[in-house]
């Protein structure tokens, strides 16, 4: 590709063409701590199927935009449509609005918060039941199936504490799951683990990306951005700097800002 064709028109821009209707739209979301602001005009889409990578410098407000996606903050203004709900920011938002957004929804955190006290498959039956109101069995096959896929059948009776990290982040993720979200949102999942168990997280993402799941990834490993995500989105000071194809903005960021960053990282 010569040096021309490899420059996007625009860097910043992270929607979808007018004709794609998104399952994640979000446009000009703010977002305040007090005096500070964390998000400034954020305008993003996300597409069915689609996998973004959010990465970034510590402190650029990463966390924040996928915990304004799920309503764990508030957005402070702006509006957000995931499927066919919308909710706009120019007032509090209501219960119902947040549970029927949250319903489409799993999170993956960095800390995995299983429940100690149970084991691993009434970790992953627990939700359903108390979310989705799924009986005892229908909830356990759910369980077991997504314990299969995600590599950890014997672990069904075992209790947190009795799996390693990687183990443990798997589960989550699987618990996640049993709830049929359409999207799912990850939050550095592999940065509380040691390389090789890491590895076996990024593994079952990358699965999971494979069967057509829609997910917006905040990760600092840029292999896996760059290998498994469609679309990567570099954010500085709560702003959207470079967004556009994952190799493109990783090997050939425009921005001195962006640049920079990278060349740390890598
Ligand atoms: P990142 O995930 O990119 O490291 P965060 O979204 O966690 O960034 O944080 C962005 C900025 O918002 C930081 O300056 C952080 O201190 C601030 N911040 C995050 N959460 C809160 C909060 N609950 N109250 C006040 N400030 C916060
Ligand atoms: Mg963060």
């Amino acid at each position: 590709m010569d040096q021309a064709a490899s420059v996007r028109p625009d860097p910043s821009t992270a929607t979808l063409p007018e004709d794609v209707s998104p399952l994640v739209r979000m446009r000009h979301l703010c977002k305040w701590f007090g005096e500070h602001e964390v998000l400034r005009d954020i305008s993003l889409d996300v597409d069915s199927g689609e996998v973004l990578a959010i990465v970034g410098p510590s402190g650029s407000g990463k966390s924040t935009l996928l915990r304004c996606i799920n309503l764990l903050e508030e957005p402070s203004a702006g509006s957000l449509n995931v499927g066919e709900l919308t909710v706009e920011f120019d007032h509090p938002v209501k219960r119902r609005e947040r549970k029927a957004l949250r319903q489409q929804l799993g999170m993956v955190f960095q800390s995995f918060n299983l429940f100690p006290h149970m084991t691993v498959l009434e970790n992953i039956c627990l939700p359903q039941r108390r979310v989705l109101g799924r009986k005892r069995d229908e909830a356990e096959a759910v369980a077991k199936d997504l314990l299969e896929k995600v590599g950890l059948t014997d672990k069904a009776a075992a209790f947190p504490s009795n799996c390693s990290g990687g183990q443990q982040q798997r589960i989550a993720i699987a618990r996640a799951l049993a709830l049929d979200p359409r999207v799912m949102l990850f939050d550095e999942p592999t940065s509380a683990l040691d390389p090789e168990l890491g590895l076996e997280v990024l593994s079952v993402m990358f699965s999971l990306a494979q069967s057509g799941m829609t997910m917006i990834v905040v990760t600092h490993e840029m292999s896996f951005a760059e290998k498994v995500s469609d679309r990567t989105l570099f954010m500085a000071e709560g702003k959207i700097v470079e967004a556009g194809p994952s190799a493109d903005v990783i090997r050939r960021p425009q921005s001195e800002r962006a640049r920079r960053f990278f060349r740390a990282v890598n």
